[in-house]
């Protein structure tokens, strides 16, 4: 099996599933509990608060454990309409979030807010002068993703924490993406709110964290007990906080390593399809973009067909995000970057890990080239542009 699916998930760091082992068994105790046992798991879980803090640049304070990804989006959010809303009832993000952030802002317009959905060039890329026109008077949050699940697009976050300091407008991103691949210095790029989950970067599922700045008043989304400083209740995960601690150890060891070594195989699948493969169209920026990630439309294929065909020669790949695929019509951020319903309908993302192999790429390619040329044979469209008259 040749895993290319990375985006949705990443196979999780040995070392970080023989760090949670213990916490699942004798050092079981609830980090709460008032005897030694259970202060040494409180003390096992600061110490990662710490790590993590110092790993972005921030106070061990300002990180907050969730469970994930999604959670972290939807605190955000919902904290900061709920504490500003004295300033405005204006949100501004963009057409390509995550569902996390979509779904949320959907939410929150039924809830009387409003949210404007910036456009993003053909690129992928927030255009800043787009952005500084959306601001309002009464403007009270910039969630722009780090990077975004599907076409890997990097957003300029300096400029756009930048710009939001400037205006006095707090400033979430979607790091999911990114966090343990590529550096990130909250102070530097002036980021109020960050979200991040583990098994993005070798860490476990259900586990994540949220980064608020300390001057952001922040009220929980989740009521009940006194952890994390009585802002986010129930038990620690403490099994997957550990697991995230190691993973983000071992991802900040390997960064370089690991995004060398992942933008090779890219870059050589990449040209080796557009030379060779006619009528391909790659998504997204070629530049600003996480080392792993591809996502091409194929002219005359539809996506799905050439996923199931390579799944049958033991490849995985996907048509866009993991927690799309089971909706109907094309993608919402493909669609935002002015591809047509056949476009978008015929592109397949490929997520390259650094387990993955130039081999493996190789394989790839071939398989990618036949497949494609299988399911064009199918079409009468792409048979039509070579019929003699
Ligand atoms: N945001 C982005 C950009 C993602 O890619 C994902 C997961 O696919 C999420 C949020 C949700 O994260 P989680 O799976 O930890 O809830």
């Amino acid at each position: 099996m040749i895993y290319l699916d990375h985006a949705a998930t990443t196979t999780m760091y040995p070392e970080a599933i023989h760090k949670m082992i213990p916490y699942f068994g004798r050092q079981f105790y609830n980090p709460s509990g008032g005897y030694q046992e259970g202060a040494n798991n409180h003390k096992v879980i600061e110490q990662v608060r710490q790590s993590l803090a110092e790993s972005i640049h921030a106070e061990p304070e300002e990180i907050y454990f969730t469970s994930g990804g999604t959670e972290s989006d939807n605190w955000a959010l919902v904290n900061a309409v709920r504490n500003y809303r004295k300033k405005g009832r204006h949100i501004i993000t963009t057409q390509i979030e995550h569902h996390a952030i979509i779904h949320t802002c959907q939410f929150l317009e039924s809830q009387g807010y409003q949210v404007t959905y910036l456009p993003v060039n053909r690129d992928g890329i927030v255009e800043l002068n787009t952005l500084k026109s959306a601001i309002r008077p009464d403007t009270i949050l910039i969630s722009v993703m780090y990077a975004n699940n599907e076409i890997g697009t990097i957003q300029p976050i300096q400029q756009i924490g930048a710009i939001a300091k400037e205006k006095g407008i707090l400033f979430h991103t979607d790091a999911v993406q990114v966090f343990g691949h590529i550096p990130i210095d909250v102070e530097k790029q002036n980021i109020d709110l960050m979200s991040v989950s583990a098994h993005k970067f070798g860490g476990p599922k259900g586990t994540g964290f949220l980064y608020a700045n300390k001057k952001v008043k922040i009220t929980p989304l989740i009521f009940g007990g006194s952890q994390e400083r009585r802002l986010r209740a129930g038990t620690e995960n403490v099994p997957g906080i550990v697991g995230m601690g190691e993973a983000a150890r071992l991802s900040e060891r390997y960064r370089q390593k690991h995004y060398e070594k992942e933008k090779a195989m890219r870059d050589y699948l990449r040209d080796k399809i557009l030379s060779e493969i006619q009528l391909v169209r790659l998504n997204g920026s070629s530049e600003e973009r996480l080392p792993g990630n591809l996502n091409l439309s194929f002219r005359y294929v539809e996506g799905q067909s050439l996923i199931v065909m390579l799944e049958m020669r033991g490849i995985y790949v996907s048509g866009g995000s993991a927690c799309t695929t089971s909706d109907q019509g094309p993608s919402h951020v493909l669609t935002a970057l002015g591809l047509s319903e056949e476009m978008a309908g015929s592109a397949v993302r490929i997520t390259i890990g650094y387990e993955n192999t130039m081999d493996e790429m190789h394989y790839v390619f071939q398989c990618i080239r036949d497949c494609v040329a299988e399911l064009r044979e199918l079409s009468p469209e792409y048979k039509n542009l070579y019929a003699v008259r």
